[in-house]
């Protein structure tokens, strides 16, 4: 069995032909979201994944997993109601100095300042098929942070989420930049699995901790994202 993991960042109801770096219009996160309902997908969270695919319910077809990066308080606005109606889970990895502030991460890139959901938001977005995951402290790439800095920066994150919601079992690299020692801190602070930014489907899967995604953004339109999951016609 293979599992696609898809990744997004913002989504706002843009105007046709409007884009800003960072954000999927919520037109084009909608074609996404019910093609998938429509060929029979069905959301399974990495819990499922790190126990193991051989466990999942047999009339699970076609699974994936779907994940927002830095927790932008847009996805709560717009993608949540979506995926309520589609009854789709999804996890949202947040920058936990971040929660209830601006970032300005796709700034360098020409994109706009973003909010970020406050605590009492992710707490409500998690009674109602979110489950939150880190995504460090300050959004810092782990391989270029001093290692006792980089291992504050994972475990810092972790136990803010905890304090706050109760759990946080699942961890996405920033910029999905990680190696072999970033990914062991990662694995002894507790984290049952780990997402990268590596393309490509999940099959035989290696290491729960360098779990593959496909980024999903502005220029993934409904038949490139089609592709990516091997459907050619
Ligand atoms: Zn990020």
């Amino acid at each position: 069995m293979k599992v696609p993991i898809l990744t997004y960042h913002s989504v706002l109801p843009l105007k046709k032909g409007e884009s800003q770096r960072g954000s999927i219009s919520l037109d084009l996160f909608k074609q996404h979201m019910f093609w998938l309902k429509s060929k029979g997908y069905s959301t399974i969270t990495l819990n499922q994944i790190s126990e193991g695919l051989q466990h999942l319910p047999k009339e699970i077809k076609r699974p994936f997993i779907l994940t927002f990066d830095d927790g932008y308080q847009s996805v709560l606005d717009h993608a949540l109601p979506v995926l309520k109606e589609l009854n789709f889970q999804s996890i949202i990895f947040i920058v936990t100095d971040y929660v209830g502030k601006n970032s300005y991460f796709f700034e360098r890139q020409g994109g706009p300042p973003y909010l970020h959901a406050s605590w009492e938001e992710l707490n409500e977005a998690s009674t109602q098929g979110f489950s939150i995951g880190a995504h460090t402290h300050t959004h810092a790439d782990l391989t270029r942070t001093e290692s006792d800095i980089a291992q504050v920066e994972i475990k810092k994150s972790k136990d803010l989420i905890i304090n706050h919601l109760g759990n946080c079992d699942h961890f996405a690299y920033p910029y999905g930049c990680v190696n072999g020692e970033v990914k062991s801190w990662v694995e002894e602070i507790g984290f049952k699995t780990a997402v990268t930014t590596a393309s490509g489907m999940n099959t035989n899967i290696a290491s729960l901790h360098l779990l593959n995604r496909f980024t999903i953004g502005s220029k993934t339109t409904l038949r490139r994202l089609k592709r990516k999951l091997g459907h050619w016609f």
